[in-house]
């Protein structure tokens, strides 16, 4: 028993295969479709415009932070370099594969391979030509102790080489392209649109099924680590782990979002947030944007006075594609989990995770911990195991709620910010004109 449990054999299995990817797949390419359809004229492209930079401030913002407290990282581990690829590998070849990740040669095979640049050391050479060298080697050293290592100049030469692991950066960018493109072709894509949209459905439904046996599931997966604990230096990491997303947290909610609204909408942040108040909470109780939707709504429209016209519009879309919190806790955790598996990033790998991060926020559903789901790409992205989500998923709960709540204070900050931007397309607009609507998503 102990060793099935050791195995992972009893991990329910969402976390173990990489169908989820279908999942987001499918959810990536139905939003950036229906958003394409929903954004009509000036008011939706800020919208997005203000969603996605405050979604990528969101995740320098984590970067920033778990590359700093390092709350995975163990002392004698920090050195060592388990990635597989050799240390040779400098920043312009990590942001040459980063590229040729983004527009695979071949998209079926991008399903199951990425590209990884490798060096082969070739041979040893001698800056300094012995023969040439009227001083002997040992001479010049302690003469001038940096031309120690400069005279051991090696060479290397690039292998290129695929490595195991599907190239998600690839299939993102891919599918970003090919909803904008369905989005655009108006009523010969909407077959197209129903199919991922029913996808997305016939996904999701799934994932909630799983939910179900999540309970039963996540007690093995946390015994399978319990038991493989040599060292309980893990609670101090996982401690450090939540501190780290929650400063994240805290600074994006009260220093960064009420910066830019403040500097846009020139009033004070903090008495919309208190407006907020009851759907801040709700959030915080429900781990759900989705279902918090009705009291953003009013809160927005009854006390922060936002137009409705605004609000049923911006709401909506931001309650599906604007997660702050969600984007930074990504973020956050995949380099936490690749710190616990002593993985040296790169910067291609930072950017990846990035970007990745960001889709796989705008993929998530705005319900209780699928965030924790999408994750799951991110994680494979940068060749880690999805079943090392399991190493979180025993403090999500909590980080859920906390995520969930700047998810929301985003969009709602984010209609403040297009009503101030679109005032004169407002005045514009029949006054009189009911708001009639609909939900895109
Ligand atoms: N629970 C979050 C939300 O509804 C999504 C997530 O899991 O991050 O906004």
């Amino acid at each position: 028993m102990a060793k099935a449990i050791k195995k992972g054999l009893l991990c329910p299995s969402f976390v173990r295969e990489n169908w989820l990817l279908l999942s987001t797949v499918a959810a990536v390419v139905a939003g950036v479709a229906a958003l394409d359809s929903s954004i009509s004229g000036k008011i939706g492209l800020r919208a997005v415009v203000y969603y996605f930079s405050t979604t990528v401030i969101a995740v320098i913002l984590g970067i920033i932070l778990v590359v700093t407290f390092k709350p995975g990282v163990t002392q004698s581990a920090s050195e060592i370099d388990r990635t597989g690829s050799s240390p040779e590998v400098n920043t312009v070849d990590a942001l040459l594969d980063l590229i040729r990740n983004m527009f695979p040669e071949n998209l079926v095979q991008a399903c199951f391979q990425q590209y990884k640049t490798k060096r082969e050391k070739v041979k040893t050479k001698t800056a300094v030509d012995k023969k040439s060298s009227i001083f002997p080697e040992e001479l010049t050293t302690m003469a001038n102790p940096a031309r120690a290592s400069e005279n051991k100049t090696q060479e290397y030469k690039i292998v290129g080489m695929y490595s195991n692991g599907v190239n998600v950066l690839g299939l993102i960018v891919f599918c970003l392209v090919f909803g904008v493109v369905i989005g655009k072709m108006g009523e010969k894509g909407q077959v197209l649109m129903d199919f991922f949209n029913a996808l997305n459905e016939a996904t999701m439904r799934i994932v909630q099924i799983i939910m179900w046996y999540m309970p039963i599931g996540i007690v093995f997966l946390i015994a399978g680590k319990i038991i493989q604990v040599e060292n309980w230096d893990i609670f101090r990491k996982l401690g450090l782990y939540m501190a780290t997303v929650i400063s994240g947290l805290v600074i994006h909610s009260s220093i960064v979002l009420p910066l830019i609204y403040f500097v846009i909408v020139r009033k004070n942040p903090f008495w919309f947030a208190m407006g907020m108040a009851q759907a801040l909470l709700t959030a915080l109780m429900t781990s759900s944007s989705s279902a918090t939707l009705p009291v953003t709504f009013r809160c927005a429209e009854e006390n922060n006075l936002i137009d409705k016209r605004i609000t049923r519009f911006v709401l909506p879309v931001g309650a599906t594609i604007n997660m702050d919190g969600t984007a930074l806790y990504e973020a956050v955790a995949a380099i936490f989990i690749a710190q616990l598996n002593d993985l040296k990033l790169d910067v291609g790998q930072i950017i990846t995770i990035s970007v990745t991060a960001t889709a796989a926020s705008i993929g998530a559903a705005g319900v209780p911990q699928a965030g924790l789901v999408t994750m799951v790409i991110v994680l494979s992205a940068i060749g880690l195991p999805a079943e090392d989500v399991t190493l979180i998923i025993a403090v999500d709960w909590l980080l859920d709620r906390f995520r969930t709540t700047v998810n929301v204070l985003g969009d709602a900050f984010g209609t403040g910010v297009v009503e101030k931007l679109s005032k004169k397309e407002l005045e514009q607009m029949d006054v009189t004109s009911e708001v009639n609507i609909v939900n895109p998503f």
